[in-house]
């Protein structure tokens, strides 16, 4: 039977991000792709206007209903929205502890809004990111998450360490945004360091960041090791992101063929 991955994530009309792009991600990676929409969102190419988010007990009926049939191998968080949906969210993690789950904690869309009430970051995820086995800042939302600032791949070390000191959980701090001509990336599993790199994309590409967190699910449960399902994520994101085209007058998105179109 194919296995099926969730994506918990918000609904983006453009399929450029959210839980549409990361079905795309699992069905590329021959996983069947289910989804659960935290939020719903009213954007274009060009700017997200506004988001409603979910109530949990409508995210609480899906996930029961979907897991009375379907064996979930693997769930990755998204957008969060704000605290209507934090107990449905809450709920999915708590009762995914013996499957791969990854948050991917996602604050403004790279078109600049909130997509999270900015008062609630804290108290949200909180209690959610011990819930989590991995998570996926890129070094803006590692910084507000951990109070810290992070100006060089040293400041990444230490926000990786205070991550897993804090919240038990393994990390891939996100480096695009770094002063340095590659994008350099630092995963770290509570003892050791990877660092990734590769060359530095100018334009901003919408959606890149949900497109490498479920493909590292995916790579996770194609029973690859963690720091090998990060080479892996990485690398098929720096292909996918080389497709990126124009659908409209803003930002870029993926495009997805099949697995072989990328190479
Ligand atoms: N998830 C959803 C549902 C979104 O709407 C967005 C941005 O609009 C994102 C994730 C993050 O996308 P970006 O790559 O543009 O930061």
């Amino acid at each position: 039977m194919k296995k099926a991955l969730l994506s918990l994530a918000g609904f983006d009309p453009t399929g450029g991000a959210g839980v549409l792009l990361d079905c795309k991600v699992f069905e590329l990676l021959g996983f069947q792709g289910l989804g659960i929409i935290t939020a719903n969102t009213v954007q274009n190419t060009q700017k997200v206007k506004k988001f409603f988010s979910t109530s949990s007990q409508l995210i609480i009926e899906q996930f029961n209903t979907l897991q009375e049939d379907i064996k979930i191998e693997g769930v990755k968080v998204g957008m969060i929205g704000d605290k209507q949906s934090y107990s449905g969210i809450k709920h999915i993690l708590n009762s995914s502890k013996n499957i791969h789950r990854i948050i991917d904690p996602i604050l403004k869309a790279g078109s600049g809004k909130w997509l999270i009430n900015k008062s609630e970051i804290n108290n949200l995820y909180e209690e959610l990111i011990p819930l989590a086995e991995i998570i996926t800042p890129n070094i803006f939302e590692a910084s507000l998450l951990i109070d810290m600032e992070i100006n060089s791949i040293d400041d990444m070390k230490k926000a990786a360490e205070r991550i897993y000191n804090k919240w038990k959980v393994k990390s891939i701090i996100k480096g695009g945004h770094l002063k340095s001509d590659k994008a350099i990336d630092l995963a770290f599993d509570g003892k050791n360091f990877l660092i990734l790199e590769e060359k530095k994309i100018k334009n901003k590409i919408h959606g890149t960041g949900c497109f490498f967190s479920s493909a590292l699910l995916g790579y996770l449960c194609l029973n690859n090791s963690f720091f090998e399902a990060c080479n892996s994520a990485k690398e098929l994101t720096s292909r996918a992101i080389k497709k990126s085209i124009k659908i409209g007058k803003g930002q870029k998105i993926i495009i997805f063929k099949s697995l072989s179109n990328y190479s």
